[in-house]
């Protein structure tokens, strides 16, 4: 298949990774008539209820994944963390979007930031840790207060450990385990927000309205737009670096980027090559979600309209046991309840989400 060629509805999608991305990614892809076949390790993965076919196998399974390449007609990922070996193995089978390069950088916090730093934009100082001496080097240069985060791997706040005095080093360092690891420095911020971009196989790009994104305890809490203040007059300027790295990757997909907005102007945190928490409000919030635009740019289909359909729209994560609301959530006429069929409500995990329309017509 060549970049520009389109796949045609009733085509094969495969997606690697089974939770609530890929589950709200095939539920797009089947209203295109697309069929989805979910790769993940797990036994019952809410992606597999609502896709065409499911096959259960590791992420290191070099072999299960070449197969599973071989079985569809283009790949995506909702899951970064899978190693080069594999993703070769994929990529050799079928065409694979968003590009490799992209997942490459992303997977790396060391590199990420070297790569958008490179590419002009603005990011917290930081330097990369291998044990406990570079720490100590790097809490010197950088100063605390600083965050400690394992290069790869880490997600929703995990493998990260704050460090309020140099004094902690030590027990930061065991707390990563001695993982190859980041120190950044806290950035004072008023707000933090992500730019969400869809670039087609031409490169016809569309941005959504950026959310202004509330954290708590390193786990998304709520997404909301359009952003007001500080946030509105810093989207541009990162609107403009996620457009170069985009650009620059030759990228196909929907692109997540997250910035603080602080007193030096819009500061990098990370980016996610895929579609992302922050943007789950487009799926009623906007004319056309980031799960269906993204399937459409892996197809070679055009791009459709990321505008407003309210005035304001509010998105929040349901963790734990918050779930247990769903009733109550259902007697808003105002909201959009979704659960990911999780069947254990653990804390911290992501059950599902509710967005509310509000203020009428955009
Ligand atoms: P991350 O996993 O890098 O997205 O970090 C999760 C959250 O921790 C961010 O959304 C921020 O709320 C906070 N955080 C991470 N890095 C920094 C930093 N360098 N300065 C201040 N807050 C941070």
């Amino acid at each position: 298949m060549s970049r520009e060629q389109t796949l045609k509805p009733g085509s094969a999608i495969g997606i690697v990774g089974g939770g609530q991305l890929g589950r709200m990614l095939a539920m797009a892809a089947a209203q295109l008539g697309y069929r989805c076949h979910i790769y993940a390790p797990d036994d019952a993965p809410p992606a597999a209820e609502v896709a065409a076919s499911f096959t259960r196998g590791r992420y290191d399974d070099e072999a299960a994944l070449a197969e599973f390449g071989a079985s569809v007609d283009v790949a995506t990922y909702e899951f970064e963390n899978i190693a080069a070996g594999p993703l070769t193995a994929l990529a050799d089978h079928v065409p694979l979007f968003p590009p490799r390069a992209a997942l490459d950088i992303a997977q790396d916090r060391v590199t990420e930031k070297q790569f958008v730093a490179g590419l002009g934009g603005r990011t917290a100082d930081f330097a990369a840790v291998d044990d406990l001496a570079s720490l100590r080097d790097a809490l010197d240069r950088i100063g605390a207060p600083a965050i400690l985060k394992t290069r790869r791997l880490g997600y929703d706040g995990k493998g990260q450990v704050r460090i309020a005095d140099a004094d902690e080093a030590k027990a930061a360092c065991d707390a990563t385990r001695g993982a190859p690891s980041i120190l950044e420095r806290m950035v004072n911020f008023a707000a933090e927000f992500s730019i969400l971009l869809c670039r087609s196989r031409t490169g016809e790009t569309v941005q959504w309205d950026p959310p202004a994104n509330v954290h708590e305890a390193g786990i998304l809490r709520s997404s909301t737009v359009p952003a007001a203040g500080i946030v509105l007059e810093q989207a541009p300027g990162a609107a403009q670096i996620a457009a170069r790295i985009a650009q620059e990757l030759d990228y196909v997909g929907v692109l997540a980027l997250e910035f603080f907005a602080s007193e030096d102007g819009p500061v990098f945190n990370e980016m996610a090559p895929r579609v992302h928490n922050s943007g789950h409000w487009t799926i009623e919030g906007s004319l056309t979600s980031q799960f269906e635009n993204h399937i459409r740019a892996i197809c070679g289909l055009p791009l459709g309209s990321t505008r407003l359909t309210a005035g304001r729209v509010e998105m929040r994560n349901l963790i734990g046991d918050e779930v247990d609301a769903w009733e109550a959530i259902l007697g808003d006429r105002a909201s959009h309840l979704h659960l990911y069929g999780k069947r254990e409500a653990r804390p911290g995990r992501k059950m599902g989400h509710v967005t509310r329309l509000l203020n009428g017509p955009a």
